[in-house]
């Protein structure tokens, strides 16, 4: 409700007195700036949903700012607002500040920031429309017994997760709860929720995971956990694999503060929870948090300071922390060294469960052209023949990277980007992985005829086919055929099919499953003993600083689905065994891995990274730009290096020349980028912000002509 205008200045209310600052979704880089001004008979709080005239459309704002309108400015011809979601309650100053604190950093309008935190169909309805789905939203009807029972307080906790929440309870934080693989974080993280709930009846918690849809199993365990104490309806989602409708309900249940928890993917940090008091980030080292269109944000680092924003307590789960988060972080207790964030540290794994033993193969001995050697075919054998499974991990999808002639060396180019096409043998298909050309296998090659392409390299389709072959005359205990099951995007397209197949490997119709990293991620597998890696020495030589970072922890990852279960490892008289097959055993990423020593590692790349003066230690942002030719591009970019000379921090800063990334052109569009460095992340923030409008302007010049595309993008997650 908003209270009819007062009458000052011969004001009426047929003659607008308000002037509203709005955010409305304007382009990336429009010339518009950051808020919009309207004239309002009726005073509106800031955060109010609006609706105003834009150009011929009609479209959502929020209320920035609004004041009554001076003398001389009510001389001004503004336009009036269109009407308003008065329905809702408006968005509050923690919502806001954000949004705009999102919209800096990340070098955005406040409008496309502000827009894309709101869900799509809020631009679809009616004020009328919405009160009705708020009304619709049952409450949550707390459970019909006051003392009903948390199942999972049946659980006692272990040492080490007790000591946890101890000290998270004593704490402020932000925390970051490093726990080994199975050591039990997600119990903590339901505990220190479920403490929260119970002791304050209206305080709401934000739980991110990096992608909810691989992990099917946790949304049940959260909602059969809080549901029966707190209500039907007081757990709810937010991801992109919703519809337009589930979404709105959700954000509408967390906005209007029925919903306790919020659950969901990077978007949830943007969800407005005006009773937010703790937000978890569950394997926060994921890439996935990054935003990498649109508004390029770190929902791990917004996380952060949302929470310190709004007093919110703020975990960060990982086996294996991001570096900048470890760096952060301080060591031991009472040890004021390192950084801000207190760790927690959970080294065991629940049951006393040994974390699995790391077995190398030097692949350098093995016959030319081994794919799974001897040894790893045996060990996976015999967990065959004990009834126990085991997952073949590669990170690469498809039948074979690249389908070649012998003959004439011709080879299955996209002819749209500078990649080779994947050769999908299940439909005998040519696929490119970048920007999605897709032909029929050609019956011969296309440059010289021969009719004897081969596939060169393999990927998981090819590594399925192979294990079926190696396997089939080998017998289970109960006398029938091995199942070998594959998890990768290609095999789990169709809608429920990842948790279908998910499902068969929790209940034991799988022996070997072959899958990319998805299969690597959270999944808690009770009958999984071993686990091997049969390819992973791409990683090591990849020109991205952060690519042995990944590697690490995607290996650490897998590993830490093996053996999960003690109990099930000692019944089974079976220990947990990782398999590493490298031709390069010695490098010391495998050394730390061998060791399950992620503090070694991290100490040997933060020193590196702190020699070469990389991040954390330094702080950095691409720009990006993308023409038809590439030395369009890149003269782009030179032209506004040259221009940001002038730029009063330009001395704080490292520019680098524009060069190409490294898959240059997708989809015909050539992409050039620059990197830009400061040692102060203050500094560099200000010289983003000055640089901005230079671009802006070289865009409307000769140099700009034929660039399609200019983005920036704070502290990048590849380089
Ligand atoms: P992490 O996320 O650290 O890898 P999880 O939270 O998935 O580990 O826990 C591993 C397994 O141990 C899960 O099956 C979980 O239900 C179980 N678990 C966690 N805490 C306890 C406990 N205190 N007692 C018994 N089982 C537990
Ligand atoms: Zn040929
Ligand atoms: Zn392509």
């Amino acid at each position: 409700g908003v209270s009819p205008p007062p009458s000052l200045h011969g004001c009426n209310t047929l003659q607008p007195c308000w002037r509203l600052e709005v955010a409305v979704q304007t382009p990336a880089h429009s010339a518009l700036g950051d808020l919009l001004t309207y004239a309002s008979t009726v005073p509106m709080a800031p955060g109010a949903l609006v609706r105003v005239p834009l150009g011929r459309r009609e479209v959502l704002g929020v209320v920035w700012a609004c004041a009554e309108r001076s003398a001389d400015d009510s001389a001004l011809e503004l336009k009036t607002v269109a009407g308003v979601l008065d329905a809702l309650p408006p968005l509050d100053s923690g919502w806001r500040d954000l949004v705009a604190f999102a919209a800096r950093y990340y070098q955005r309008s406040l409008g496309e920031v502000a827009l894309a935190a709101l869900p799509p169909q809020l631009r679809d309805l009616t004020s009328q429309q919405l009160a009705r789905r708020l009304k619709r939203r049952a409450t949550p009807v707390p459970a019909p017994d006051e003392a009903a029972t948390d199942p999972a307080q049946a659980v006692a906790l272990s040492g080490e997760q007790s000591a946890a929440l101890a000290r998270f309870e004593a704490e402020t934080g932000p925390f970051l709860l490093f726990g080994s693989t199975g050591s039990g974080k997600t119990e903590v993280y339901l505990r220190a929720v479920a403490a929260l709930l119970a002791r304050d009846d209206k305080a709401q918690a934000l739980v991110m995971v990096p992608e909810i849809n691989l992990t099917p199993q946790l949304e049940a365990r959260v909602r059969d956990r809080f549901e029966a104490r707190f209500g039907v309806g007081a757990v709810v989602s937010l991801h992109s694999g919703m519809t337009h409708p589930q979404r709105l309900a959700s954000w509408l249940a967390a906005h209007s503060g029925q919903a306790r928890i919020v659950l969901g993917t990077r978007m949830a940090v943007f969800a407005s929870m005006p009773l937010l008091k703790l937000i978890v980030v569950d394997e926060e080292h994921d890439p996935s948090y990054k935003q990498q269109e649109g508004a390029r944000y770190s929902a791990r680092d917004l996380a952060v300071w949302r929470g310190q924003r709004e007093g919110a307590k703020v975990i960060l789960g990982s086996a294996t922390p991001s570096l900048e988060s470890w760096h952060h972080s301080r060591p031991a207790e009472g040890d004021d060294t390192g950084g801000r964030y207190v760790r927690l540290a959970m080294p065991g794994r629940i049951g006393d469960g040994a974390l699995p033993t790391v077995r190398g193969v030097d692949m350098n001995l093995q016959p030319p052209k081994t794919v799974l050697s001897a040894a790893l075919l045996d060990a996976i054998g015999q967990r065959i023949a004990r009834g126990e499974q085991s997952m073949v991990f590669l990170n690469r999808r498809g039948y074979a990277p690249v389908l070649a002639c012998g003959d004439c060396g011709w080879k299955s180019e996209c002819p749209h980007c500078s990649a080779y096409r994947v050769f999908h043998k299940i439909d005998r298909t040519l696929r490119c992985h970048h920007c999605g050309y897709t032909e029929r296998v050609p019956r011969a090659c296309p440059a010289c005829g021969n009719p004897d392409i081969a596939p060169v390299g393999r990927g998981t389709e090819r590594l399925e086919e192979h294990l079926a072959e190696l396997f089939a005359p080998v017998r289970r205990p109960d006398g029938s055929a091995v199942r070998i099951a594959r998890i990768d995007a290609d095999s789990t397209r169709k809608q429920g099919a990842l948790a279908r197949k998910l499902a068969e490997v929790h209940s034991g119709e799988v022996d070997v499953l072959v899958g990319t990293q998805m299969i690597a991620k959270g999944h808690d597998f009770r009958r999984v003993t071993l686990v091997a890696a049969v390819n992973p020495d791409g990683a090591l030589f990849s020109c991205d600083f952060r690519a042995p970072e990944r590697l690490f922890s995607l290996l650490m990852q897998s590993a830490g689905r093996a053996g999960r279960d003690a109990n099930y490892l000692a019944a089974q008289g079976s220990t947990a065994e990782m398999w590493i097959q490298t031709h390069h055993g010695r490098h010391p990423l495998f050394q730390a891995l061998r060791q399950h020593d992620y503090p070694a590692f991290a100490k040997q790349q933060l020193d590196e990274r702190r020699a070469a003066g990389m991040p954390p230690f330094a702080f950095q942002a691409l720009v990006r730009a993308d023409a038809r030719l590439q030395e369009v591009a890149q003269d782009f970019l030179n032209a506004a290096n040259a221009a940001a000379d002038v730029l009063p921090h330009a001395p704080h800063v490292a520019r680098y020349p524009a060069v190409p990334l490294s898959i240059q052109r997708v989809a015909d569009v050539e992409r050039a980028q620059m990197l830009v460095e400061s040692g102060s992340r203050v500094a560099l923030q200000r010289f983003l912000a000055d640089w901005q409008p230079l671009l802006h302007g070289l865009r409307r010049e000769p140099v700009g002509k034929g660039v399609i595309r200019w983005l920036i993008d704070v502290d990048p997650q590849a380089i």
